[in-house]
This record gives structure tokens, sequence and C-alpha cells, in this order.
């Protein structure tokens, strides 16, 4: 299968031999995010970026990801700063923006918006994150940290038990990324959320059609047990018409039920943001220093995961070895304070 010239609307799209592929090329292109190689694939590319809805690491990782591989970007956040507000339709939009970019880069809060737009382009459309929908690239950087992290203790995805916890029914990170995770093989998936918030049926019945077994727990001190990786979520408060209740504090990912429940080599992973905010009850900060937690390996990750995506969808990805060289600009070591130890210990 190639990517060139497709939409990534959703998850469906990828295969696990697509997922492998792009992981390689994102593990080449690696030195280029972080800052120590250079590879101009998509010089004179432009990626438009448009956001109709609140971003940080989707449209900046998306264009970092375009800057480092030489392309450039235009971009626009906000319906009431668009035409849009004028009474303009998405087609018409799609169309007059496609015309002066080769890939747009899109988040909208309703469901069927990208799906109209890239109805109306044949430029490729990238899903930013739709509603409560999908949200692709970030279950392929979620897969690229996965296969990442369960390498460093010289494990496959195969065979694992995976706890998503949290906002499972509105999360659409998590809907992306049962589609990506059940592509792989013999796994246990235990959902943990309160009943109102459960996993969408579909995507639980998708996960039984491709062989693997479903938990459904919404209790994180037992959920959680034994997991090999412990995806937590945030309450999706956006996507509730009334103030939603938030999560008992039962679902508090912290140091002391992760010490009390969690193995010794989990990986620990949240899409962030996380809400920090008092009686929120998402995942802690007190976890900072665990060398399970992957947060901040995890974005890292986004963007060479966006870079092998977009030049596979441009297709450069076969320039892409061709085109590394050193750079010439100072970056430190360690991008993070308590990054240092992790990557001095690791097994990498
Ligand atoms: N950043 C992710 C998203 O846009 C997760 C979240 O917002 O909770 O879906």
């Amino acid at each position: 299968m190639s990517l060139t010239g497709k939409h990534v609307l959703s998850s469906d799209l990828f295969d696990r031999e697509e997922l492998e592929r792009l992981f390689a090329l994102a593990d080449l292109l690696t030195p280029v995010a972080r800052g120590r190689q250079v590879a101009r694939v998509l010089e004179g590319a432009v990626m438009a970026s448009l956001f109709f809805e609140a971003s940080t690491r989707t449209r900046l990782s998306c264009e970092s990801a375009f800057l480092r591989l030489g392309g450039g970007v235009i971009s626009s956040t906000g319906a009431e700063i668009m035409s849009i507000a004028k009474g303009e339709s998405l087609a018409d939009t799609s169309r007059v923006v496609s015309g002066y970019c080769d890939l747009v880069v899109m988040r909208h809060p309703e469901e069927a918006a990208v799906h109209e737009f890239a109805a109306a382009t044949h430029v490729p459309v990238i899903n930013g994150g739709n509603g409560a929908g999908e949200h692709p690239t970030q279950a392929l950087l979620d897969m690229f940290t996965l296969h990442q992290e369960f390498a460093r203790f010289g494990r496959g995805l195969d065979g694992r038990r995976l706890a998503l916890v949290g906002d499972l029914r509105h999360g659409r990170t998590v809907h992306s990324l049962m589609k990506l995770v059940t592509l792989y093989e013999d796994l246990t998936i235990v959902c943990v959320a309160p009943e109102p918030l459960g996993m969408p049926v579909g995507l639980l019945e998708l996960a039984e059609s491709r062989g693997h077994r479903i938990e459904l727990s919404d209790r994180p001190e037992t959920g959680l047990k034994d997991a090999d990786l412990v995806y937590a979520t945030r309450l999706q408060t956006e996507r509730f018409a009334d103030r939603p209740l938030p999560y008992s504090d039962e679902f508090r990912v912290d140091r002391a039920l992760v010490s009390r429940v969690c193995r010794e080599d989990a990986v620990i992973m949240h899409p962030l943001p996380r809400d920090s905010r008092p009686g929120s009850n998402d995942l802690a900060t007190d976890l900072n220093q665990d060398p399970r937690l992957a947060i901040f390996r995890q974005t890292d990750a986004g963007i060479p995961m966006r870079m092998a995506l977009f030049a596979s969808v441009l297709g450069a990805a076969e320039a892409v070895p061709g085109a590394l060289r050193p750079a010439g600009w100072y970056r430190p070591d360690y991008t993070g304070p308590d990054d240092a130890p992790f990557y001095r210990n690791a097994a990498l």
C-alpha cells in the first residue's frame, strides 16, 4: 500500500506492515526531529494548518515536523477569524486553501467536518482531531512510543495487557489507538472507565473480531493491575452538553496508585494535556520522576512520526536516507531537566 496522495482521516487507513514501515522511517528521522541532522526532502512544499479547536501539541508538532523537513507552513486558528464566520461553506474554504498548499492538517469540533473538507479537495488532508471521533496522528505517535518503550525491555506488542483509563467514550485518541493496537496479536485490553464514559461498543467489537480479549472495569485499583501499558486520558469536558461529573478520586493515576498496583516495567502514557487543576483526578504530577512515565518521550516521538507520515503522504519517503546530513547549530543533550537520568540509565 502506498500512502502517497492519501487523505488521513482515520486510523482505518493503516495495516501492521504500513505501521512498521512508518516506525522505521520515524527512527531514521529521529536525529532530524532532535535537531542533530537535517533532511530537506519537502523543500518548497507548503502545509496549511487549520485549527478550529484548541491545540498545543498537534498543531505545533505538525508545523515543526513539516518545517524540519524543509517545508513551509501557513496557519489559521479559530473559525471566528476565517471566512467561515462570514458564511463560507467548509467545501469552499477547502477548495480555496488547497490552492495555497500541498497538504492540510485540520482539527474541528464536529466529527463530520474533516470528511466534508476532504471531499472538496485532492490535496491530502490529515485529521488533527475531529470532535469525539478520531485522532489518527496521535495514535501513530502512541504506537511508535509503545514500540520504542517495549523494545527497551526486549518485548514486542503482541501478547501484552493494555489498560486504557478514563473518558474512553469521548476521548478520540483512544478510539484511533484501538484501531491500531488491535492490528497486533493476542492482546488483553482492559477498558477502565466509569460506566457512562465507557469505550464505544463498535470498537470493543472490532477488538474481539480481531481475536483480542476485552475486560471492562470501573475500578483503576484492579483494572491497572499487571498491565504492560497504562494509557490515561483526560475527562473531555468540552464534549459534554451539561457540566460533566468529575472523575472520582479513584481515577487519579498518581504515585500511590502506581506503586500499589503497576508492574515495575509498566509504561505509563497520556495523550496530554493532563488536567492538573485540583479535583480533576487526572494523571498526577507526582509521577514526574518515575521512569515508567513516558509522556514526554511520547510528545517527543510526535515529531519524527509526523515527519514520517508527511514524507510518505507527499511521496518523499524514499528520498530521506540520501538527504540526511549533520545539523550546524547548538542543541542541548537532553531537552527536559528530568530526561538525563532516564536516557543515561535506559538500555537504549
Ligand atoms: N490532545 C488530545 C486531543 O486533542 C487529548 C485531549 O485533548 O485530551 O484529543
